[in-house]
């Protein structure tokens, strides 16, 4: 069955049963491990450093020897209530508490973790397109070594036998737990690269997800449109790439809509995606709770920040991604879901952007090449004067889009100045008289095409359009305007009727 997308007004989004006409809304919320990017581990010295020999960053703490204790490491904290600050949490007294089950990966037989006193709680993430989503907790906890099953498929079914390396054994996590406010795959997507954004700038992770130092689950549900309570949800792991978090949620949309549609129910269950096949597959069942016999680490002392701490790490806070946003969209007087303001400050080009507004370039035709011609290497060092410079001889009829773009180009391999790069480029205002002559010349060159542009359908004159503009641009090396060659052939052709 295929689903489609329909916005609807002031609302999320629907998607259409193509079997019964129905619409259902999807439920998205998603849980985030993230390894945070500290020098040491949570509980000992060990380097926390991926892609190191194995079983060399380990010792008695991390490898759960008998008799060895854990000592809490500050830079965790820090980085963790800088993440939870950032996220507009607030940050409160949280216990350690142990996770007991058995896997092999784990040597101590159960999991230093937060649960019923994180440190962070009750925040928000604000998405690009002004979406709020909620943050029920962001807790600290270690992260686990990592199993590695040899001979078959590279699942511990069908393999030879399994290696162990424990140096991730202890490397320190926040998991950041997301409220189900996601409506759509897409906006899934750029929920992880708003966090993404903000675990950069805030210094704590790295969030690379190829390396698994940014890990996410999503929990799933459907549910009727109108229907204020929440279906029962499938949580699904293994998601090592946006795409696959699109994909998945997708698909296990359209998995869920299948069966309610049949009259069957969701069984609550952890479902494993499989990017080559396509799909999920059920893992272990849910529908009991676990029990993990949590109780509070008897090695740990309660963790309780001082005001003063949290009013510092408050004050250091760089500015995020939203505010960027806000301010370049104020001072381009654009709105703060244009894509180019969102694009300005993924490639941190927003400083230089408004750089170049104050020095008198106009907001929107900065925004435009930013977004259009400043993908590449070098441009954050562009000068914000002449980038202005520019953008005012463009505006001002000097240089047409094209040209400014060529211009733009060679400003950020040379530095040199726009006035000084299209002269020599030979780029100079074409007098609107000159080029009416050149239009003129040529229309009365290829009489049987102008004919049939002035009284062809709309598809004839597209191409025929195309026809006179090329041989304009060939007549004047490039130089002409391409909206000022449209305005005169379309009053041209008007006159001729
Ligand atoms: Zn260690
Ligand atoms: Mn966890």
């Amino acid at each position: 069955m295929t689903l489609t997308y329909e916005p609807i007004e002031g609302e999320h989004f629907v998607v259409v049963s193509e079997t019964t006409g129905d619409s259902w809304e999807i439920v998205v919320g998603l849980e985030v491990h993230c390894e945070l990017a500290t020098t040491t581990k949570l509980f000992c010295g060990c380097p926390n450093m991926f892609g190191d020999e194995p079983n060399t960053n380990v010792c008695p703490v991390c490898l759960g020897l008998p008799g060895s204790l854990p000592v809490l490491n500050h830079n965790v904290v820090e980085l963790a209530m800088r993440l939870g600050r950032a996220l507009h949490c607030s940050v409160e007294p949280s216990v350690f508490a142990r996770k007991n089950y058995f896997y092999p990966d784990m040597p101590k037989d159960y999991q230093v973790s937060q649960f019923d006193q994180p440190i962070n709680v009750d925040g928000w993430l604000d998405l690009p397109d002004g979406t709020r989503v909620g943050i029920e907790r962001a807790h600290i906890e270690e992260d686990t070594g990592k199993n590695t099953h040899a001979g078959g498929s590279g699942r511990i079914h069908g393999a030879d036998y399994s290696l162990v390396d424990y140096n991730r054994a202890g490397v320190p996590l926040v998991e950041i737990v997301g409220r189900p406010h996601i409506r759509h795959p897409e906006q899934a997507k750029t929920y992880i690269d708003e966090l993404r954004a903000i675990l950069l700038t805030t210094g704590a992770s790295d969030a690379k997800m190829e390396e698994g130092s940014l890990r996410v689950d999503a929990n799933v549900s459907v549910r009727r449109v109108g229907d204020t309570e929440l279906g029962t949800r499938c949580e699904v792991k293994n998601l090592n790439s946006l795409r696959s978090l699109g994909r998945a949620i997708e698909y296990e949309a359209r998995r869920q809509v299948d069966l309610l549609e049949t009259g069957e129910r969701i069984k609550q269950e952890t479902r494993h995606w499989d990017e080559g096949a396509g799909r999920t597959r059920a893992g272990r069942s849910k529908e009991e709770a676990e029990d993990y016999r949590y109780f509070q680490e008897p090695d740990l002392v309660p963790l309780a920040p001082s005001a003063e701490w949290i009013a510092a790490i408050d004050a250091a806070m760089p500015p995020l991604p939203a505010a960027r946003r806000d301010a370049l969209a104020l001072a381009a007087g654009v709105a703060v879901t244009e894509t180019s303001v969102v694009i300005a400050v993924q490639r941190d080009l927003d400083q230089l952007a408004l750089a170049t507004i104050a020095a008198g370039g106009d907001g929107k035709r900065v925004l435009t090449h930013v977004e259009h011609n400043l993908s590449g290497e070098g441009a954050v060092d562009l000068n914000p004067a002449t980038f202005a410079q520019l953008v005012t001889l463009e505006l001002g009829g000097q240089l047409t889009a094209t040209q400014a773009k060529t211009v733009l180009a060679e400003m950020v391999t040379s530095g040199r100045a726009p006035d000084v790069i299209a002269a020599e480029l030979g780029f100079e205002a074409m007098d609107s008289s000159e080029l009416e002559g050149i239009v003129d010349g040529l229309i009365a060159e290829s009489p049987e095409e102008w004919a049939d542009f002035c009284t062809g359908d709309d598809k004839k004159r597209g191409k025929l359009q195309g026809f006179f503009t090329g041989k304009i641009m060939k007549a004047t090396k490039g130089q002409a305007d391409g909206k000022a060659v449209a305005a005169i052939l379309e009053s041209r052709r008007a006159a001729s009727l």
